[in-house]
């Protein structure tokens, strides 16, 4: 009997979901388009990714009505589609889709990256794919907690402290393969807020990569002016 011929190995895709309208950021229109140190958030964020010769392909995914990105992101060379829902998850599972019908196959690998974090450095995706490129499930970039930890009750007072022993805060990269991604996502619905917890609820156990502290997604106000003197410190 003829052995299986090797099949090509998997390729890695990065998907960038950049469909938020960052209600969190105050004034100013939705964050991945703020400009921080001469250009807007999701070109610095594009910019990192385009230094990973390890990605086939990056594909961002913009809401329908977009008409900004190509304004912002006038370097890119990222895939674009226009299919971005109402949440953050919708947004992953269209762009999955998306990919599927570009060629990528079940067993390739898919690492999803917030567009709002823009510090990302390549080097991190790197150890990302070298950590999980032959785990069974995939993993993320995180953080295990420094601080203590508080529960707030009403009026902002503490309820309670809780102990962050194991405690990790999650980033993105996530990878997965897409074929089990898109299942994880398809039965977890709108509610999850990343891949893995998605994945988590088939059971699975994603792999945890410590990632950098830089990596920090921005959200509030003051993480802009944060990541401006980060950028212009590293140029
Ligand atoms: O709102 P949040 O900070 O969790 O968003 C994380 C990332 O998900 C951002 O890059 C944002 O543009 C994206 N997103 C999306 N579609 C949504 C909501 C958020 O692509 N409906």
């Amino acid at each position: 009997m003829t052995p299986d011929l090797p099949s090509t190995p998997p390729r890695c895709y990065a998907l960038v979901p950049c469909a938020g309208v960052g209600e969190r950021a105050g004034a100013g229109g939705p964050k991945q388009y703020r400009e921080i140190a001469g250009r807007s958030v999701v070109a610095h964020t594009l910019d990192a990714l385009a230094r990973v010769p390890r990605l086939s392909a990056t594909l961002v995914i913009l809401a329908p009505d977009d008409r900004q990105f190509e304004t912002h992101a006038p370097a890119s060379t990222a895939w674009v589609a226009r299919v971005g829902g109402q949440s953050r998850a919708a947004s992953v599972a269209n762009g999955l889709g998306v990919l599927v019908e570009r060629g990528a196959g079940d067993d390739d690998w898919v690492l999803v990256h917030d567009a709002a974090r823009c510090l990302l450095r390549p080097e991190d995706v790197l150890r990302l794919i070298a950590a999980c490129e032959h785990d069974a499930v995939g993993g993320l970039l995180a953080l295990p907690v420094a601080d203590t930890l508080k529960r707030e009750a009403a009026g902002e007072r503490v309820a309670a402290t809780v102990d962050r022993r194991g405690l990790w805060q999650a980033q993105t990269p996530q990878m997965f393969r897409l074929g089990l991604l898109r299942r994880a996502l398809a039965a977890a619905g709108d509610g999850v807020t990343d891949e893995a917890s998605a994945i988590e609820a088939l059971g699975h156990a994603p792999r945890l990569v410590p990632g950098a502290l830089e990596n920090f997604k921005l959200t509030w106000p003051a993480d802009f002016a944060l990541a401006e003197r980060l950028l212009r410190t590293r140029a």
